[in-house]
């Protein structure tokens, strides 16, 4: 059989069975500070995909950064076949301020595919998709709700493509959802270049949530065995994991301070209450009911709430009862008792 080619990137000539830290030169800090895009990239001895995990697009999403380091650490890497490349903080300016955002206050996720002459968030990524993204045939893109909101595990992706769906069914989160494509970012960019991509959505911005992260590495991991990059294990059980095909936002019809009451993961009724909001000045007392039957994949967690604030986002399934299991038999799997969809965690409407 002929040797594998190197891989190219970055100027780099990785050889297979080699693994490298590459780094693509951004520019300058006005600091003067020299700015490099780090990726550790992995070649394997034997042909097979080529994987982009990312994370970190927005610079406050931290679970993805876990997840790409402890993917890095992992001993099956060494039997690895195809290519892997792990680029754990894409947003780097974002990263060094905590911030979702780049310097010029743009959302990186929407100003792909870029270009040479536009706007600092569009050459950014401009240069990541032709270093980066168009080296890649597949890509899982890791997100976390934004500040003050966390996100039940959840993948989202454009459903209806069938490599795609493989992809999100492998990954193996509790719950699935078909979403939209949004202008500029980088899953519309991908898929405009025929590249399947499926985001990870869990837990909240600027934290480490050991859930998110055990869930995200293991979906990885079988994503990757899925595609045949990692030996196969036989499973027990199969993986529980529902489809929504549309989901919503639950918003505050008062100002006020706002008591939550239904938690991450929890089945809802029609009318069940969700939140108490009340008004520190006044007697004025409102319940936030439950306007259709679902599962709350997203809840802000800030107490403070405007008219119109989002406070819970629900997924609405076809099958009730199968979501209700697949998060039930996700909590079982991971043997989780702490975070188990506390009052700590809730969703993002701007992410992803
Ligand atoms: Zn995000």
């Amino acid at each position: 059989m002929a040797k594998r080619a190197a891989f190219e990137i970055a100027g780099q000539t990785i050889e297979p069975g080699n693994r490298a830290t590459v780094a693509l030169d951004i520019g300058r800090l006005y600091t003067h500070t020299h700015l490099e895009l780090v990726a550790e990239v992995i070649h394997g001895r034997k042909d097979g995909p080529v994987l982009l995990v990312c994370a970190a697009i927005h610079g406050d999403e931290l679970n993805g950064v876990e997840i790409c380091r402890q993917l890095m650490k992992r001993q099956a890497l060494e039997r690895l076949r195809g290519t892997l490349i792990i680029v754990p903080v894409v947003n780097i300016f974002g990263f060094l301020h905590h911030s979702r955002y780049m310097p010029d206050r743009r959302d990186l996720n929407r100003c792909f595919p870029g270009s040479e002459r536009g706007s600092m968030g569009a050459r950014f990524a401009n240069c990541f998709v032709k270093e980066v993204l168009h080296k890649s045939s597949h890509v899982i893109d890791l997100h976390t709700g934004a500040v003050h909101r966390s996100n039940l595990p959840q993948v989202r992706a454009n459903l209806d493509d069938p490599v795609v769906r493989q992809m999100a069914e492998s990954f193996g989160a509790p719950v699935m959802l078909n979403a939209a494509l949004r202008d500029g970012s980088l899953r519309g960019c991908a898929d405009d270049a025929g590249i399947p991509l499926i985001l990870y959505e869990a837990g909240e911005a600027l934290r480490f949530n050991d859930y998110a992260i055990k869930t995200g590495l293991a979906g990885v991991i079988n994503v990757m065995r899925d595609l045949q990059m990692l030996p196969p294990v036989r499973r027990k059980n199969k993986i529980l994991c529902e489809e929504a095909r549309t989901s919503g936002w639950v918003r505050a019809e008062l100002d006020g301070t706002c008591r939550f009451i239904a938690q991450l993961g929890q089945r809802v009724k029609v009318g069940d209450q969700l939140a108490t909001i009340a008004s520190p000045f006044s007697p004025q007392e409102q319940s936030v009911l439950a306007p259709w039957a679902g599962i709350i994949i997203g809840r802000n967690n800030i107490p403070l709430v405007n008219e119109g604030d989002a406070l819970f986002h629900v997924a609405r399934f076809e099958t009730l009862g199968g979501a209700e299991r697949s998060v039930e038999a996700f909590r079982e799997t991971l043997g989780d008792t702490e975070y188990a969809f506390d009052q700590t965690e809730a969703l993002p409407e701007n992410s992803g």
